[in-house]
């Protein structure tokens, strides 16, 4: 796999052997990997999402459609992969940066994918729903014939666990669901960060234990949240999560935004 940029090729090479190559246009197109003759994964934070888009043999079925301002970039970079008309538009969650170009392809003649047309539509392949975890109403969308599965944020490797909805237990599940679907061949893309495989999916189902574990034994231990983010075992967990490839100013404080809000939504579920 080729990229315009050679930090993301490296870690894509790291993480998976499974895809072949592709290049992308510095700075006019959006970098993308390509899986199969008919699978490509575009792969860009700045721009919202990751996006997957299947070539079938009427049109294009697309997978989340990034931030409304990178309409631009991620029209280019569909007419660079094909010049078939996007048929279907289906999202893995409803939050702006996976939905921000969804009206401009429905105005187009695109059709909206959703877990209750799915069912009758033979283009697409199986769409899981799944417990709460990220979202109320995260899917996992798997395209059997590519083996190429698409987690939306309930998987994102370049960053914090963001389980706001399920909390730890909505993750497990939403993970061992996708294992479910997967074998060790299957492409995993996450929401946000590099393609991987269903041992990256393990890991991270690992790290975020190891996370929510730590923070709240801290937590039980009556520290504050200033105390905790000093924690030297949270911060090798943190290491696992490969964040580095997404750094941020201030570290301190959001830790400290996320041990919250992990503690936040871990408290809630235990009071149910
Ligand atoms: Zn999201």
């Amino acid at each position: 796999m080729l990229f315009s940029n050679t930090f993301q090729a490296a870690l894509f090479i790291l993480l998976t052997t499974t895809a072949t190559l592709v290049q992308a246009e510095d700075g006019k197109l959006i970098p993308y990997a390509k899986v199969d003759d008919n699978f490509y994964v575009l792969l860009s934070d700045v721009d919202g999402s990751n996006v997957g888009v299947n070539v079938a043999e009427n049109g294009l079925i697309i997978v989340d459609t990034m931030l409304p301002k990178a309409g631009d970039k991620l029209t280019a970079t569909i007419r660079d992969i094909s010049d078939k008309p996007v048929k279907f538009v289906i999202n893995t969650h409803d939050h702006m940066d996976h939905t921000g170009n969804n009206k401009y392809f429905l105005e187009l003649g695109a059709t909206a994918l959703t877990q209750d047309n799915i069912t009758n539509n033979k283009q697409l392949k199986v769409v899981t729903s799944t417990a709460a975890s990220h979202s109320t109403n995260d899917l996992l969308v798997y395209f059997p014939d590519n083996n190429v599965l698409m987690m939306g944020d309930t998987f994102t490797n370049n960053w914090y666990p963001t389980f706001w909805t399920g909390g730890l237990k909505g993750q497990i599940n939403v993970i061992n669901k996708a294992l479910e679907l997967s074998d060790e061949d299957t492409v995993v893309v996450p929401g946000h960060g590099f393609i991987t495989d269903s041992n990256g999916l393990k890991q991270y189902r690992d790290n975020n234990i190891e996370w929510v574990n730590r923070i709240m034994e801290l937590h039980a231990k009556g520290l504050n949240i200033e105390t905790i983010v000093q924690d030297k075992e949270l911060h090798s967990i943190l290491e696992k999560f490969a964040n580095d490839a997404r750094p941020v100013a201030d570290l301190e404080r959001v830790m400290q935004r996320f041990v919250e809000k992990t503690i936040k939504i871990e408290l809630k579920l235990a009071q149910k």
